[in-house]
Order: structure tokens, then C-alpha cells, then sequence
């Protein structure tokens, strides 16, 4: 007998690991699987990215299931007779369909509906992204370079092509500092779409990139003494007519008072973010000084270094400033879940908004030249140095580790110090190997 082909659909969630892990379903039975999702079990937010359980607060009990959400769908399709690639992203759900307190994605919606509740206001973000081709003809010195753009033609057509057939709208790709570094960015969307969009933007790129026989590696370090890759959250507020409030030709650094308070929130609990937006024991080797990644937590203004960079838009007379004002946080990479980053964000900078914080100072120079009660005064904390010292910043930080709530703040930290454990005798470059493998 003949057999028919028949497509599968997955949907997936993007978990503590930052890894997108799903179940798959043959594509006729979606309509059944949008209400009834696939079996997901507590403990699979345990899979470390080396695939590894070392310790879960689960065990083997427990019955969740993982729903697409119809604004999840992924669609790669070359149209030339090789497989679709089609699968959701989706929230996984108790059995009685409320939502399950580890989802990163629906602690994500929290964060967005507190914001909202409580002030009114909502978000924009998008989250810009650096990567490595492992095969790319780069030279080194190519920095920037024209040369460096050539070898991966094919991959960077069909890359393109494939975030606008998925909504995903590019608004620059161009070759980095780094030999064989890339960079994309795309246009800013409402919070819980950013983030989709940010898991959507990594599995794209991998997949284009295998496609053409390359790998993409996201890893904050894919080399020991590299140049860092690094994911740049941007974010701005607007009002509920959708208007930008996020800029004040009077304010510190032209922020309103309310994205003040909302930098101010964030720079606060920058010690704990760290734990959650920068969560490999790689991502401390690319926050180093002089690295243009981000190296204090500071808010800066035409600053590379800046922890909190204010990010600047053309000074035209005809170009209005207001829709495009935004600040982005440095000191993320793409070994989380960017739910989980957005949301500690946008927890930290509501924190700022209830505290009616005053906009942090911006100093205009390295704060490494300060002393440390200068930097003190100005509300200048070191990011930590190492992914135990940021845990343990979440851990003794009250206020963050709240927002997550018990049960993702014990699975979370769990999870992190598991991961070390597993590979704190690794040396250096066996680090970068293992995370670039990951990531
Ligand atoms: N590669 C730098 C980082 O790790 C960012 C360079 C830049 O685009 O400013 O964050
Ligand atoms: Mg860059």
C-alpha cells in the first residue's frame, strides 16, 4: 500500500534553559490540539542545556499540559519540495487550565498585566541579537567588512525571508566586530509578542543556518578571548492610546519621570536581573570591562559599556523623538528565556514606577575611574562576576526573587546551581565549547 506523507506539528515552550523543547502532533489534529496541547511533565523544566537533571524539586510526579498559542505559530517553508518546518509556541497549563506557576512565557503575561493594572501603561521591546556562523569565509580584520557578508549570501537571503514570512519584521542584519559575528535586529512589537518573537528569531536562524550547512551559535562567548555575543533588550513605555511616554526633552537623559522610574527599578535590582538575563557561567566572560557588552550597572547615555544604555535616534528637525525614545539592557545573552528576562524587567522597572524612583544619574565616562562611594552616590552597583554570585544576588534580594513566586524561584535556582555544578571543573575553553554547543 501506498503511504501518504504527513506532516507533524510540534509545540514547544522555551524553558529555564533557554532551550525551545516540545511534543509533536500530526498537523490534521491541531483544531483538537489548540484545546487539549500535548502532556508536560513539572520536571522537563529541569533539562539543564547540557540535557542534564542533576537535582529536581519535582521528581517524577506531576501532569501539565503544554498549548499552542495561535500567535506562537512558526512556519519555515523553502518551497522546493523539502519538509515544512511548522511548530507553535505555546503556555503550559495545569489540568485546570490555569496557568502553571513555572511557565516562563505566562510569567511573562504576569509581569505585562501588573504593569498594565498598576499604572496603565504597557510596553514595547524588541530584543536585538548577536550571533556566530561557524562556516562563514570571514577573514580576521573583517570587522564590519563587506568581505565578511559574501560566504553567507544564501544563508542571509533565506534568514530574511524567513522573519517577514513569520512576521517578523528585520530592520538591520550586518556583520559585527567579531570574526564570523553577525547581527540582527528587528522592529519593535508589544511585550509578550518581543519575546515570541526573540524564540522564534533564534530557532529561525539555527534552522536557515543548518540549511546551509553552517552552524549559528547565540552563546555569549563561543570563544575563549572572543568578541561576546550579546542580546540587547530594548524597551519603551506607551500610554493606553499607545503613545510613547517614554520621552522628555526636560528629563535626565531625555526620559520621562515615568521611564525614569522605570530605569531607576531595574538598576535597583540589576545584582538579582543578572541571575536571570545573563544565566551561563559563560555570559561573566563576556560582561567584562572594555568589552562593549556591559560591565556596571549604570545608566548611560551614547555609552557601549552602559549596563542601561539610552539609546540615541537622529537630532533631525522633522524626525519626532517620542515614538522612537527606547532604553536597552545590555547585560542579557540568548542562554535564557527571553519571557523570563522581559519579565524580571518589566517587574524591576514597576518596582521603580510604585517607589516613584527619581531617574538615576548618568555619569559621562567610565564608572571603573569613580571611587566606590562616588559610585555609591550615584546608585552605581557592580554587576556580579560570576553566575553563583548572581544567584546568590536573586536569592538574598526579596523584592526579585518575589516576582518569580516560590515554586520558580526554588525550580529556578535549582536548575542554575545544578547546571554549575555539572561543569565547574570544565576548564575555560571547554566552557566555551560546551555553552556554544548549547547555544
Ligand atoms: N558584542 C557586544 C556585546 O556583547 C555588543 C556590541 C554592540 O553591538 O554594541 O554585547
Ligand atoms: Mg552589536
Amino acid at each position: 500500500m501506498e503511504t501518504t506523507p504527513e506532516e507533524v506539528i510540534l509545540v514547544c515552550c522555551s524553558d529555564i534553559a533557554g532551550q525551545v523543547r516540545g511534543k509533536g502532533f500530526p498537523a490534521r489534529d491541531l483544531e483538537k490540539r489548540r484545546r487539549l496541547g500535548v502532556g508536560w511533565t513539572p520536571t522537563n523544566i529541569m533539562i539543564n542545556c547540557l540535557g542534564g537533571i542533576p537535582a529536581t524539586p519535582f521528581g517524577p510526579r506531576g501532569d501539565l499540559f503544554l498549548v499552542p498559542a495561535r500567535e506562537g505559530r512558526v512556519l519555515l517553508d523553502f518551497a522546493d519540495g523539502t519538509p515544512r518546518e511548522q511548530w507553535y509556541l505555546g503556555d503550559i497549563l495545569e489540568l485546570d487550565e490555569t496557568p502553571w506557576d513555572c511557565c516562563p512565557r505566562s510569567f511573562l503575561k504576569r509581569a505585562l498585566a501588573a504593569l498594565e493594572t498598576e499604572t496603565g501603561l504597557s510596553l514595547l521591546a524588541s530584543f536585538e541579537h548577536e550571533f556566530h556562523l561557524d562556516k562563514a569565509h570571514a577573514r580576521s580584520g573583517d570587522s564590519y567588512g563587506l568581505g565578511s557578508m559574501r560566504s553567507i549570501a544564501g544563508f542571509t537571503r533565506d534568514f530574511i525571508g524567513a522573519l517577514r514570512a513569520n512576521g517578523l519584521e528585520p530592520d538591520t542584519f550586518l556583520p559585527e566586530y567579531g570574526t564570523r559575528q553577525y547581527e540582527i535586529t528587528i522592529d519593535p512589537t508589544t511585550g509578550l509578542e518581543a519575546a515570541d518573537r526573540a524564540v522564534k528569531l533564534r530557532e529561525l536562524c539555527r534552522a536557515v543556518a543548518e540549511r546551509h550547512e553552517m552552524t549559528a551559535s547565540f552563546s555569549p562567548l563561543v570563544a575563549r578571548g572572543g568578541v561576546g555575543n550579546g542580546v540587547h533588550i530594548h524597551c519603551s513605555l506607551v500610554d493606553s492610546d499607545g503613545q510613547s511616554v517614554t520621552y522628555d526633552p526636560q528629563g535626565v537623559g531625555g526620559l520621562s519621570p515615568k521611564a525614569g522610574a522605570f530605569a531607576a527599578g531595574i538598576l535597583r535590582h540589576v545584582r538579582a536581573l543578572c541571575a536571570i538575563t545573563a544565566p551561563s557561567l559563560v555570559s561573566y566572560d563576556r560582561l567584562r570591562p572594555h568589552s562593549w557588552s556591559a560591565f556596571w550597572g549604570n545608566l548611560g547615555l551614547r555609552d557601549r559599556e552602559a549596563g542601561l544604555r539610552i539609546c540615541p535616534v537622529p537630532a533631525a528637525g522633522d524626525i519626532d523623538p517620542a515614538p522612537r525614545y527606547n532604553m536597552e539592557f545590555r547585560a542579557a545573552d540568548a542562554a535564557a528565556s527571553p519571557y523570563l528576562q522581559l519579565g524580571m524587567l518589566i517587574f524591576a522597572g514597576l518596582q521603580g514606577l510604585r517607589e516613584g524612583l527619581p531617574t538615576p544619574a548618568i555619569h559621562d565616562g567610565d564608572p571603573g575611574d569613580l571611587s566606590d562611594a562616588e559610585r555609591e552616590t550615584m546608585g552605581i552597583q557592580a554587576l556580579p562576576r560570576t553566575l553563583a554570585e548572581a544567584l546568590e544576588a536573586l536569592e538574598t534580594d526579596d523584592v526579585a526573587s518575589g516576582w518569580l513566586g516560590p515554586g520558580l524561584r526554588q525550580a529556578y535556582l535549582m536548575h542554575k546551581r545544578g547546571e554549575i555544578s555539572m561543569l565547574e571543573d570544565r576548564s575555560p575553553d571547554e566552557l566555551c565549547r560546551v555553552y556554544a554547543e548549547a547555544y
